[in-house]
Order: structure tokens, then C-alpha cells, then sequence
């Protein structure tokens, strides 16, 4: 049912603004999750004509896949090609095919339902088997399962996607991201996600205003109704009148103006009124990125995300020769700043094929646990990240440490490591630094412990919002409990920063509070060092920075870490903001992160 009429603001779709901007566009219905067919008996003399509807459907998916394999060989490579070759030949498999044809025949039923019974059958042995090679593969199979059934039905698919449209979606993946942002897409609204997902950080890298959490979206919105996204407020107006078109398109402009004029900040140094220097870093996750960071500001990269690399290729392994071309790039891009490169953080919301189904998998194997089981993936990558090292300042950042035995662990493969490349007589930095994600609430409780045995601490407090509130940072149902800004997280955060303090030792803050406005003082009173965010908001962190004294962040720290709730801190901050006249109002509109 679409909403017409868009002066009644009741009837705008309202969610969390995750990725900011304005975009205003028809909208594209993306139906990813899984169709459940209904099985259909049919009389024998229509079994013919299935079979042709079948046929057909599998022509569509050819022609998809060869279109989607010819745009996946321009933009990325022959190598990234393959996952889609191999996806192109299992739709004739000589197994699969005859098969799904026979079951047509057999239990005189619908093709859909023929195809989603055979197929799942056969993914679930590939599921259950002990050759790696052949889990992967289940994945593909359900990919191409539901192509099949989307033609059957008659569905769009993903490679039909129109450029300038505003996807729609009950709910997508980074990939899914990374893929619209490429066929041109102007934003995206989903109606489950929070945040902090790692959909939300990629739309974010990508500059693609995006909502998340909008309840019901996808019963609201029809295919190429014209909507207004606004990442900036957490608003979706659908089919608008004209005045409000207009309104948006004044409002599009002047936020543009907004980020260009704070662009004037970035030559300017991010030091407070009483003269003391953070440093503005950017979070990385793909290697496109590395123009933004001149063009923002950033001193360095505080945090780049590998496991971005392996799922944009769709692949659960990138050889060392890729990633060092990449780190490289980022390392020279970057230098004389550091780059501080963390080791795949895989698990969690980020699955690959190759992952195992966990029932809690932010709370399973995830980040270090898995690199230290799997040193096929920890040592390729180690190796790049030398070599890198060897062009500029790098340093190292484990992810999802809760024990110190890991941190030792990963010292001894270093170690090795680094003893294997003097032997083969590569260059690379041997004093590079090794640092901590704080991220888990062990690790900030015993900060003194990791701090004697590590060069620096980064703290993820997107995860360790979580996991200390115990709500999952990607869920909906729960988004209203994940705050960021909660006198717990404060209080972690605190123990850290003294910890480092005493041990001298650096400390770097790299999730998502760090775009908070009403954070900033705070955090730099609590004394971290380093701020690391998407580049886009360093400018408008910069402007708060330099509108504040050390000491007044300090006097702000102490009344926050003994806040009743995180409404007081934020009412105390909004006062504060509004009286420092920071000017980054449009950032404190949203819901979300802002
Ligand atoms: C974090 O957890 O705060 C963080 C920066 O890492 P990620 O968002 O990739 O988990
Ligand atoms: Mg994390």
C-alpha cells in the first residue's frame, strides 16, 4: 500500500538514520530473503508445459549470470568472475537438472516447489560434509536456487536493479551493499538492522545514505513509488507532494553546502582551545577509499577492516600477493601517517560461505579466535601486512581479544613469521606495533593486564556496547536498549584509557561514538588520544574539538561517568553543544548515530 498525501507527516516511515545524506529517487523493491514455495499438485497433462516454464526460468538465470559475470570481470577481476562461473554451470549440472525434472514428473507438483526440494536437499549434504570445498558451495546452491524461483515467480532480480533507484529491503548484506553502491544506487531503507551492523558501516564507507530499522518498510513502499530518504533525520517519505519535493531538494543542497564548507576545517590542526592535539584518523574498509583521506582531513588510518576485501569477493580466501597490493596502496596513501591494519575479524554478522551456522555468533568464533585456529588465513595475511610495513608506518590490531593467551599466541606466529621473511630476505618493519581491540568487557575490566603486554589499545565500542548490555548490535527488536552513550560503556571505556595511561601506551577510539557529537568532548576528557571514524564526519569532529578546552571535557567526563542514565549525559551534552555553538547541528538531527 503506498502512502500519498506527504504533508501528513504521520504517515512518513520513520527509522534509524545510519549513513547520512538525502536522496530522492523511485523506489526498487529488493526481495532477498529466502521464498518458501507452496507446493502445487498438478493434473499430468500441464507436467509438459513445467517443464518448459522451468527451462525458461533457467535461461533467465543464465542471462543474469553472464551479465552479472561480465560486469563482476570489468570492476573486479577474473578471479572475483569465477564465483559466478561456477554458478553457471551448477544451473545445468547434470545431477541437478534431470533431477528437478524428474520430481516434476514424479510428484506431479509446481517447478518452484520441484526446485526448492531437490536443491535443498542437495545443499544440506554439501552443508553437512567435511570438505570445506563443497560448504562453500552450498551457499551458491541456495543463491542460485532462489534466481531459479525468482524467475518462476517472476521476481526482479538483483541484476535488473535500476540505476538512481532507492532500494527497499526487509534486510541485506555488507555485499549486498557493496554491489548496489557499484550498478549507482542512490540510498537504501531496511527494516531490519541497527546501527552499528556491518550493513550500516558499509553504506557509510560508501557514501550511500542509508536507513535501517524501518518497521514494515517494505508493506509500505511499492516498486517505483517516488521516495525521499533522509539518512540524516531517520525519515522515509513516500510519493510526495510537490512543496515537500521541494523542501527536500533545498534541504539535499544544503547539506551538500554543509560538508563542502566543512571542508574548509580540514587543513586546520583538530587541537583544543587550550592547545592540546588529537589525532583525526580514518576507518578504512576498501581501498577505493584512500582519496578521502586528504580530501577529510584524516592523520592516518586508525582502523582498516580486511574482512571487507574477502566479502566483496565473495571468497573465503584472498592470496597474499592480493592483499599486499592492497595494504600497500593504503600504506603509501596513508603514510607518513600510520596505517593500523586489523586482522580479518571474521564471525559474527560477517559469515562467509566457509563459516559455520553458530546459534550465537557474536558470541562464538569470531575475529582472533578464528585466525588462531586457521593459521592458512592468519599467516597469508600477516605477510602482507610486513611487506606493507616496510612503505610506511603500520601497525597491527587484533580483533575480539577476551583472554591474554591469544595476544601471546599471535606473538609467536608473528614471530615466526617475521623470521620466515628475513630468511627469504623481504623487507619489513620489525618493530611494527601490536595493538587490542577493547571490544570485549574483559579486556577493558583487566586493561592493566593487556596494557604491560601490548603497544596500544583501540576501543571498538560498537561491540563492546553490546556485549556489556548484552544486545545485539545488528537487532531491531532491541535497538532502543543499544546506547553507546551509557554510563556503562563510559565507564569501561574510563578503565582503559587509565590503564594505557599508566602504562604509556596509546589509545585509540574507532567505533561509532566517535561520530557522535555528543561524545566528543567527553571521550577526549576521559583522555583518548586518537579519534578513528568514517572520513566523512572527521571535519565536523574537528569543529567540536576546537571549540573546547581539555579541562572543561575533563569536568564533563567526571559528571557523565556518574550519570543516572544515558538521557542525562545526552541532555547535559546537548546544553553544552548548543552554548559552544558548534555548528554540527545537522549531525545531531538523527536518531541514530548522531
Ligand atoms: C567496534 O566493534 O567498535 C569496531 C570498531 O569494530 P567492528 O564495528 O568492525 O566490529
Ligand atoms: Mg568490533
Amino acid at each position: 500500500m503506498s502512502t500519498s498525501g506527504s504533508t501528513i507527516l504521520d504517515s512518513d516511515l520513520h527509522g534509524i538514520a545510519v549513513s547520512p545524506g538525502i536522496a530522492i529517487g523511485p523506489a526498487y523493491m529488493y526481495a532477498r530473503v529466502s521464498f518458501n514455495v507452496e507446493r502445487r499438485i498438478l493434473e499430468p497433462e500441464v507436467v509438459e508445459e513445467e517443464y518448459e516454464r522451468f527451462e525458461r526460468a533457467i535461461k533467465r538465470a543464465e542471462r543474469d549470470l553472464h551479465k552479472i559475470i561480465a560486469v563482476t570481470r570489468e570492476k573486479l577481476g577474473e578471479d572475483s568472475a569465477t564465483i559466478f562461473e561456477a554458478q553457471l554451470l551448477m544451473l545445468r549440472d547434470h545431477s541437478l537438472y534431470p533431477e528437478v525434472q524428474a520430481y516434476i514428473k514424479n510428484h506431479n507438483v509446481n517447478a518452484g516447489y520441484a526446485v526448492q526440494t531437490v536443491m535443498s536437499k542437495h545443499r544440506q549434504m554439501m552443508e553437512a560434509s567435511d570438505s570445506e570445498y563443497l560448504r562453500e558451495r552450498a551457499n551458491d546452491l541456495l543463491d542460485i536456487q532462489e534466481r531459479i524461483i525468482r524467475h518462476l515467480r517472476r521476481a526482479r532480480v538483483l541484476s535488473a536493479i535500476d540505476e538512481k533507484t532507492i532500494v527497499i529491503a526487509e534486510s541485506l548484506t555488507a555485499a549486498d551493499v557493496i554491489l548496489f553502491s557499484r550498478r549507482g544506487v542512490l540510498g537504501c531503507a531496511t527494516e531490519f538492522g541497527g546501527p552499528t551492523s556491518h550493513v550500516s558501516i558499509m553504506a557509510r564507507a560508501l557514501s550511500l545514505p542509508a536507513l535501517v530499522s524501518m518497521k514494515d518498510v517494505s508493506n509500505q513502499v511499492e516498486n517505483g513509488d517516488i521516495v525521499i530518504l533522509d539518512g540524516i533525520k531517520g525519515e522515509l517519505i513516500v510519493n510526495p507532494d510537490a512543496k515537500t519535493l521541494k523542501r527536500y531538494k533545498t534541504k539535499q543542497r544544503r547539506y551538500l553546502r554543509l560538508i563542502q564548507e566543512d571542508k574548509s576545517l580540514v587543513p586546520l590542526p583538530a587541537e583544543t582551545l587550550d592547545g592540546h592535539h588529537i589525532s583525526l584518523q580514518a576507518n578504512l574498509e576498501l581501498r577505493e577509499e584512500i582519496e578521502q583521506l586528504s580530501e577529510y582531513g584524516a592523520e592516518g588510518v586508525g582502523l582498516f577492516r580486511t574482512e571487507m576485501l574477502l566479502l566483496m569477493e565473495g571468497r573465503a580466501l584472498v592470496t597474499e600477493e592480493e592483499q599486499f597490493a592492497q595494504y600497500k596502496d593504503v600504506v603509501e596513501a596513508s603514510s607518513p601517517g600510520p596505517t593500523t591494519f586489523r586482522i580479518l575479524d571474521l564471525g559474527g554478522d560477517k559469515m562467509l560461505p566457509m563459516a559455520h551456522r553458530e546459534h550465537n555468533p557474536f558470541l562464538g568464533w569470531r575475529g582472533i579466535r578464528i585466525m588462531l585456529d586457521k593459521l592458512d588465513l592468519l599467516v597469508p595475511q600477516l605477510r602482507a601486512i610486513l611487506r606493507a610495513s616496510a612503505n610506511g608506518p603500520t601497525k597491527i590490531l587484533l580483533p575480539m581479544v577476551s583472554a591474554l593467551e591469544e595476544v601471546r599466541e599471535f606473538k609467536v606466529v608473528l614471530a615466526k613469521t617475521m623470521a620466515e621473511l628475513s630468511e627469504e630476505g623481504i623487507a619489513y618493519d620489525p618493530d611494527v606495533p601490536v595493538g587490542i581491540m577493547v571490544e570485549v568487557p574483559s579486556v577493558a575490566i583487566s586493561a592493566d593486564q593487556f596494557a604491560a603486554e601490548v603497544d596500544f589499545f583501540s576501543i571498538g565500542t560498537n561491540d563492546l556496547t553490546q556485549y556489556v548490555l548484552a544486545v545485539d548490535r545488528g537487532n531491531d527488536l532491541v535497538a532502543h536498549l543499544y546506547n553507546e552513550m551509557h554510563p556503562a560503556v563510559l565507564q569501561l571505556i574510563s578503565m582503559t584509557t587509565e590503564a594505557a595511561k599508566k602504562a604509556g601506551i596509546s589509545v585509540s577510539l574507532c567505533g561509532e561514538l566517535a561520530t557522535n557529537m555528543r561524545a566528543v568532548p567527553v571521550l577526549l576528557g576521559l583522555g583518548v588520544d586518537t579519534l578513528s571514524a568514517s572520513p566523512i564526519y572527521l571535519p565536523a569532529i574537528k569543529r567540536v574539538i576546537r571549540a573546547m578546552k581539555q579541562s572543561e571535557g575533563q569536568a564533563l567526563a567526571q559528571k557523565a561517568l556518574v550519570a543516572s542514565d544515558a538521557g542525562e549525559f545526552r541532555d547535559m551534552m546537548d546544553r553544552w553543544l548548543e552554548e559552544h555553538a558548534c555548528g554540527v547541528s545537522f549531525f545531531l538531527e538523527g536518531a541514530g548515530l548522531a
